[in-house]
């Protein structure tokens, strides 16, 4: 054990690195966040999860997810179907979107492991290993398909009440592609992958390096391999870690500015994703509109109960809490509100969290645009609520990765050694 520093990337409180029981998770004393956990043979597991994912992933691909029949005419999808169907309706964001969300990024992930840990497990080399570790930093949170799939279960009820549906062979290899991938993903120690990556003689810091400082002991920690900077180098604006080569920041420049700019964009686009319809669909030659709200009532009406919560907490609960969490959390940070600075910031993780699942509806219209389109019989045609309400998603994920959390205990904490009542 190296008793390396450890700062939480939550609240910037300085650990030292401890050995923990496998299967456990360490959390900041602090604030309550997690900081890292122990796994047996982490790098062989994970690989092997890999290698299993990859397959499945073909698999998925390779075959239709559904097929959906009415008066004697039927359509299948595959799992590309909506994001070609979107570009062809002339909808380029949303199909930039579920592209990259149900098949670039999941595939990339898979990919990177596989590409950074056959090496490291079986003692070579590839080129330009530690990057590709790097980039998938920025490519995990777009990786959804786990909120495909609940999708998919909404466009499947939805269409069962009308119509003849039969789950394809992508449909179950999807089943078990999400739980591959989320076990790929929880039974890696990334320190573990870091310590391999690191440069040969790399020093870790330690306490007695904070100790030696002379005036207030400052430290930045990387983003990415969580490799702690002391001394000159945690005092410059874009200090290099000397870890995995990114630019260090002592908090994210500019933070509360970019999360706002994100935050006030997302609630603006708020509006049309409610007013618009993200859909129409033609039933036996009428044809009707739906919004978010209508498309719930309609389950409700149908009365699918389950699934009508599940969508209502997803697209209308969710998208109002983040926005006003969020703009709770940015502006107690800005002015250095005290109080329950803990609980404020798992709250803030937990939005950070839930912010995806609200794609739910976006993948919905895209399974049923791509699958419902038997002229007059019966026809989807995705809207410019979609539109809009796709970008209220990335935009509030967007404004929750700008915001450095660190900046919720800043402010506070210096008001309270000035003693200033907040
Ligand atoms: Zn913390
Ligand atoms: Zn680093």
């Amino acid at each position: 054990m190296s008793h390396r520093l450890i700062a939480c990337d939550h609240c910037d409180y300085l650990h030292v690195e401890e050995e923990i029981p496998t299967g456990h998770v360490a959390r900041c004393a602090r604030c309550g966040s997690p900081l890292y956990q122990s796994q047996n043979n982490s790098i062989e597991r994970s690989l092997a999860f890999a290698f299993a994912a990859l397959v499945l992933f073909v698999l998925a691909n390779s075959f239709p997810i559904l097929q959906f029949s009415m008066e004697g005419r039927s359509e299948t999808n595959t799992l590309s179907s909506g994001m070609i169907t979107f570009w062809n309706e002339g909808f380029a964001f949303l199909a930039f979107m579920v592209g990259l969300t149900s098949i670039a990024a999941p595939l990339l992930l898979i990919l990177a492991y596989i590409y950074v840990l056959l090496p490291l497990r079986f003692g070579f080399s590839f080129p330009a290993i530690r990057k590709v570790w790097r980039v998938l930093a920025v490519v995990r949170p777009w990786s959804m398909l786990d909120v495909f799939l609940i999708g998919l279960l909404v466009a499947l009820t939805k269409l069962s009440d009308f119509a003849d549906v039969i789950a394809g062979p992508a449909f179950y290899a999807v089943c078990i592609l999400i739980p591959t991938t989320l076990l790929m993903s929880a039974q890696l120690d990334p320190r573990e992958v870091w310590r391999k990556l690191a440069p040969k003689g790399l020093k870790y810091p330690t306490t007695d390096d904070i100790a030696a400082e002379q005036d207030e002991p400052r430290w930045a920690t990387c983003e990415v391999c969580a490799y702690v900077l002391t001394g000159d180098a945690a005092h410059q604006p874009h200090a290099k870690c000397p870890c995995c080569g990114s630019v260090v920041h002592h908090r994210k420049p500019r933070s509360l500015s970019h999360a706002w700019a994100f935050l006030i964009s997302a609630a603006v686009f708020y509006i049309p994703a409610n007013v618009f319809p993200i859909m129409s669909v033609t039933m036996l030659g009428s044809t009707e509109a739906d919004t978010i709200l209508s498309g719930v009532s309609a389950l409700i009406d149908a009365g699918e109960w389950p699934i009508a919560m599940v969508v209502f907490c997803a697209s209308i609960v969710v998208p109002v809490f983040k926005l006003v969490v969020l703009a709770w959390v940015y502006t107690a940070a800005g002015m250095g509100v005290a109080g329950p600075l803990r609980q404020r910031t798992r709250i803030y993780r937990i939005t950070e969290l839930i912010g995806r699942w609200s794609m739910i509806d976006v993948f919905m219209v895209s399974i049923l645009a791509a699958l419902v389109k038997l002229g007059n019989i019966a026809t989807v045609v995705p809207g410019f609520g979609a539109v809009a309400f796709c970008a209220v998603v990335i935009l509030t994920m967007l404004s929750a990765m700008a915001f450095d959390p660190r900046l919720i205990w800043d402010r506070a904490i210096l008001k309270m050694q000035q003693g200033t009542p907040s």
